[in-house]
């Protein structure tokens, strides 16, 4: 079969690309693995009618490209649990508290984590989000880590370990673990005054559901997305044809192929005429490996301790923060993955609801549906957000979210750390790029 363009993959940005390849008269198509549509935007439905979002859920104001596709496809933004009354809270083997600051804080911890937060926020002022290897010391920022960085300027054992909570209720993988130059891009491409202002990234959620975003778009492209039909090889060819190879054998043809895969599972299509470096700059790129966890119950009674808001854990959960009404969602961040995947299944529910239980009292063994998504191991994702470890950014390089027509790249990897505002910005900014070359 001949088509237009072919996207690879019918997540939120190949999505959001073929929409505006077929409102732009291109004839496309989207092939997709899984027999559903929305990739990492997931949701079922509770016998009451409840919606629980069992992938990507909330998004910010300063997400300007998802916030107006939400407009578009005329769905409502309505407050997400950041604006909920109440404190964070912090579970440490130590204890529970909802004090600022912490309760593992000493005399100095306060004024030294101002201190640093007010030299991280410079530095990531210094740093351009489109081209941070543009940066004078990009090559010696990447190499080192956020907890190095941290102890450079002093930062305290007490002040590292709340960066470390923080880090790891984002499930974004250990401050040891990333790239300072990451961390100072992501800062400059939403800044704010903390090292990561909650309103800007997580203060909206779409009211019918965030994967409803996603199942709009598909059914407006009816039958242009094809299920059940994982892609195993792309041959770019110029002049002429290029061709995408099914599982089972079948090959289609297009002008342009967009690419809307995960790093993971794009590491495993055989991708031919394309540059050597293109290739090894979407290989190197690597996503942290979370789990989601979320419990319905009959009511929020979370609310009744005044503790409505987020929580930083050093359990097996990362954190956990209201979902919907009575609907708690919960991460299980990379360093603690290995733990719930060494858990025999039958008691992983048990082991996360001991840890809601420590945060909110034994009314959290009461819920009346739990799921746990393993994204970190679910062969089509093969992870959860992009990760950026320590000399990733230079190894990925410039090319990184750019196109090598008519092989089209976009997908949130593609964006400074993933994201549903990244997987729709680069979506369709793939398909006003492919249009535009006609
Ligand atoms: C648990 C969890 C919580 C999250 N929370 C948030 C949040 O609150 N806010 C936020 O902004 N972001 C969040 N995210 C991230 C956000 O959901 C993703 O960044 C975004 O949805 C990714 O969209 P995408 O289209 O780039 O990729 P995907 O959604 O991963 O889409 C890629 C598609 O490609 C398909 N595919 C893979 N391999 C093949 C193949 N070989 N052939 C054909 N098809 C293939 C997949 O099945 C998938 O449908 C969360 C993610 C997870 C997992």
């Amino acid at each position: 079969m001949n088509h237009d363009v072919i996207v690879l993959g019918a997540g939120l940005a190949g999505l959001a690309a073929a929409r505006d390849l077929a409102a732009g008269g291109a004839d496309v198509l989207v092939v997709e693995a899984r027999d559903r549509v929305g990739g990492r935007v997931e949701q079922t439905t509770l016998p009451d009618g409840r919606l629980v979002q069992l992938g990507g859920e909330v998004a910010g104001r300063a997400h300007t490209a998802y916030t107006t596709l939400a407009a578009e496809l005329g769905l409502t933004l309505v407050p997400s649990y950041v604006a909920e009354p109440g404190a964070l809270t912090r579970a440490t083997p130590e204890g529970v508290s909802a004090t600022d600051p912490p309760h593992w804080f000493g005399p100095g911890d306060d004024a030294c984590h101002a201190k640093v937060t007010a030299a991280f926020t410079a530095l990531a002022a210094t740093v351009d989000p489109a081209d941070p290897w543009s940066h004078p010391e990009a090559a010696p920022l990447d190499r080192l880590s956020v907890g190095d960085w941290l102890r450079a300027q002093g930062a305290t054992q007490a002040v590292v370990r709340l960066w470390e909570i923080g880090q790891l209720a984002l499930a974004d993988g250990s401050c040891e673990r990333t790239s300072l130059l990451a961390s100072l891009r992501k800062h400059a491409a939403v800044p704010g005054t903390g090292h990561y202002e909650y309103e800007a990234w997580e203060g909206l959620r779409v009211a019918e559901g965030s994967a409803t975003v996603a199942l709009r778009m598909a059914e407006a492209l009816g039958g242009r997305i094809r299920t059940g039909s994982p892609v195993e090889a792309v041959a770019i060819r110029r002049p002429g044809r290029s061709s995408v190879r099914l599982a089972g054998g079948e090959t289609l043809t297009a002008a342009a192929v967009v690419s809307a895969l995960p790093a993971g599972p794009l590491r495993a299509v055989a991708v031919t005429g394309v540059c050597d470096e293109r290739l090894s700059s979407l290989h190197r790129q690597r996503h942290a490996l979370a789990a989601k966890f979320t419990a319905a119950y009959a009511r929020p009674f979370w609310r009744d301790q005044g503790l409505s808001r987020l929580s930083e854990s050093e359990g097996v959960l990362g954190s956990t923060w209201p979902q919907s009404e009575g609907i708690l969602s919960a991460l299980v961040p990379p360093e603690r993955y290995g733990v719930l995947l060494g858990t025999p299944a039958p008691l992983r529910t048990a082991e996360l609801l001991a840890d809601v239980a420590r945060l909110y009292g034994d009314e959290a063994y009461q819920p009346l549906a739990t799921f746990i998504r393993m994204w970190g191991t679910d062969p089509w994702t093969q992870g959860y957000v992009t990760q950026w470890t320590p000399g990733d950014v230079m190894a990925v390089g410039p090319r990184h979210g750019t196109h090598e027509p008519p092989f089209y790249v976009c997908g949130s990897d593609q964006w400074v750390a993933g994201y549903m505002e990244g997987a729709v910005r680069t979506g369709r900014a793939a398909a006003e790029e492919a249009l535009r070359r006609g």
